[in-house]
C-alpha cells in the first residue's frame, strides 16, 4: 500500500498553503525574488535549464566567434542539453579530488580563445569557487554564468566583506524553482545580471526564444496544486516512492534520480497564478531556511560521529543552504553498500546525480568524453540525505546504521 506508507522527500521543500493560491493574482515574481535575494534586475524564465539557453544564446550574440562551454563534469545533465540547445560545444572540465567544484590546474587547461562561458557551479547548497572562474575567464575573454539552482537563498562573503546572494559575482546568475529546488512554481527559473549589455542581450533572447502555450501553462498550474497536495509524507509515495521503486527494479538508476531525457526545453512565461504563489511562499522562505540550516546542523553531529564520512560544508565565508546534505564515503564499494538498504526505503536517501555528465545514456556520443577521474570517484562516492522535518530520530537512526555498516 504505497499509498500508506510514509516516504520521506529526497529535498525539504517549501510547503504550500492553500491561501498561496488564493486570488488576487497580482504578484510579480521576479521583482519580488530580486529584492528577497539584494539584486535590482532579474528575469523570470520557464525553467532553469530555459534561464541557460537564453544566458548561452545572449552571450553567443555578444562573442559571437567563440563556441565552447566549460562545464564541471558533475553536474545536472539538463546544464549540457542547454548548451547543445544553444548550439554550442560543453567542455568537461574534472572536479578537484572529493567535491564537486572545478580542479583549478584542469579549468586553466579548459580556457581559450574559444571559450564563451565557464560555467561555475553551486551544488547542494554548497558555494563554488566564483572568483576562482572569474579569474580564468578574466585571463581569456570569456564570461562566467553561475548555476545557483540548488542553491537559492545561499550567500556569499565578498572581499569588501559584505553577504551577498549567490548569482552576483558573474555575469550571469541562474537559479531554478522546479520541483525539489527547495522553493518551486513546479518548473521555473530565474536570470539575473549586473551589467546593462548583458541585461539587455538577455531581455532579446528571451523574447526571440519564448512561445506563446497557454495549455502548457495550465497543465503546470494543475501540477503545482498536485505537489501542494500531495508533498507531505502520506502521499509522497505514490508520486514519489512508487516510480523510484520501480525505477530500482529494473535498474534504471538515471530514472531513480529522476534525470531520464525530456523531451525539448520549453520557453513560456510563467502565469500570474503561479507567480503569486511563488511571491507568498517566498515571504516563509527565509524562515524554512533557517530551520533547514537548524536541522542540518544537528544532522551533522550525528553524521561526523561515523570515521570516514565526509559530510559537505560551508567555509567561513560561506552561507549555504540545507535542503539535503551530500555525504562523500570513502570508496564507491562502501557508497554502494550504505545505498543498497537506503536507497527505495522511503527515508528521502538517493543520489544527487546518476552520474558523471559522458555517463549519462542520453548524452553519450554528444559530448566529449575525456578521463575525469574525479567526477566520476564523487559519482560513486556520494549520496544525498533529505533534510525536511518529517526526518525523526527513529528514520535517521535507521539511516545511522545503514552508514556504519556500510563503513565498516
Ligand atoms: C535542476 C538543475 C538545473 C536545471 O533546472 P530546471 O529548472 O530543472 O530546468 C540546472 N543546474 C543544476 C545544477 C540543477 O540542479
Amino acid at each position: 500500500m504505497t499509498l500508506l506508507r510514509a516516504e520521506l522527500p529526497p529535498t525539504a521543500g517549501l510547503p504550500a498553503r492553500w491561501r498561496d493560491f488564493a486570488p488576487p493574482w497580482q504578484h510579480d515574481f521576479a521583482a519580488q525574488a530580486a529584492a528577497w535575494l539584494g539584486a535590482d534586475w532579474a528575469l523570470l524564465t520557464s525553467s532553469g535549464t530555459a534561464a541557460l539557453w537564453i544566458a548561452l544564446a545572449a552571450l553567443r550574440t555578444l562573442a559571437p566567434q567563440r563556441r565552447r562551454v566549460v562545464l564541471p563534469a558533475y553536474t545536472c545533465p539538463l546544464v549540457a542539453e542547454a548548451v547543445l540547445r544553444a548550439g554550442l560545444t560543453p567542455r568537461l572540465c574534472d572536479t578537484r579530488p572529493g567535491h564537486f567544484d572545478f580542479d583549478p590546474g584542469q579549468l586553466a587547461d579548459c580556457c581559450d580563445a574559444d571559450t564563451l562561458a565557464i560555467v561555475s557551479t553551486h551544488l547542494a547548497g554548497r558555494v563554488a569557487d566564483v572568483a576562482l572562474a572569474r579569474r580564468l575567464a578574466a585571463s581569456c575573454g570569456a564570461f562566467v554564468i553561475e548555476d545557483g539552482a540548488q542553491a537559492f537563498g545561499a550567500q556569499a562573503k565578498g572581499a569588501d566583506g559584505a553577504w551577498r546572494s549567490l548569482g552576483l559575482a558573474g555575469d550571469i546568475g541562474v537559479y531554478s524553482f522546479s520541483v525539489g529546488k527547495g522553493l518551486t512554481l513546479y518548473e521555473g527559473g530565474l536570470l539575473l545580471a549586473r551589467d546593462a549589455r548583458v541585461r539587455n542581450a538577455l531581455g532579446d533572447a528571451e523574447r526571440s526564444l519564448r512561445r506563446h502555450a497557454p495549455l502548457l501553462e495550465l497543465r503546470r498550474c494543475a501540477e503545482l496544486l498536485g505537489y501542494a497536495a500531495l508533498y507531505r509524507p502520506r502521499t509522497l509515495g505514490l508520486v514519489y516512492g512508487a516510480p523510484l521503486r520501480r525505477a530500482l527494479a529494473r535498474g534504471d538508476v538515471v530514472a531513480a534520480v529522476g534525470d531520464s531525457p525530456r523531451r525539448g526545453i520549453p520557453l513560456h512565461r510563467v502565469g500570474a497564478f503561479r507567480q503569486s504563489a511563488g511571491a507568498r511562499g517566498l515571504a516563509r522562505y527565509r524562515a524554512h531556511l533557517q530551520a533547514a540550516r537548524d536541522r542540518a546542523a544537528a544532522l551533522r553531529a550525528h553524521l561526523l560521529t561515523l570515521p570516514g564520512l565526509h559530510v559537505l560544508a560551508d567555509a567561513d565565508d560561506q552561507h549555504g543552504i540545507w535542503m539535503f546534505l551530500l555525504l562523500h564515503l570513502p570508496s564507491a564499494a562502501a557508497r554502494d553498500r550504505a545505498l543498497a538498504p537506503l536507497w527505495g526505503a522511503g527515508l528521502g536517501v538517493t543520489r544527487l546525480f546518476a552520474h558523471a555528465l559522458p555517463d549519462y545514456p542520453q548524452l553519450r556520443g554528444r559530448i566529449e568524453s575525456p578521463a575525469l577521474p574525479q567526477a566520476r570517484a564523487f559519482a560513486a562516492r556520494t549520496l544525498a540525505l533529505g533534510n525536511s522535518h518529517w526526518l525523526r530520530p527513529q528514520a535517521m537512526a535507521r539511516v545511522l546504521a545503514a552508514l556504519r555498516a556500510a563503513l565498516n
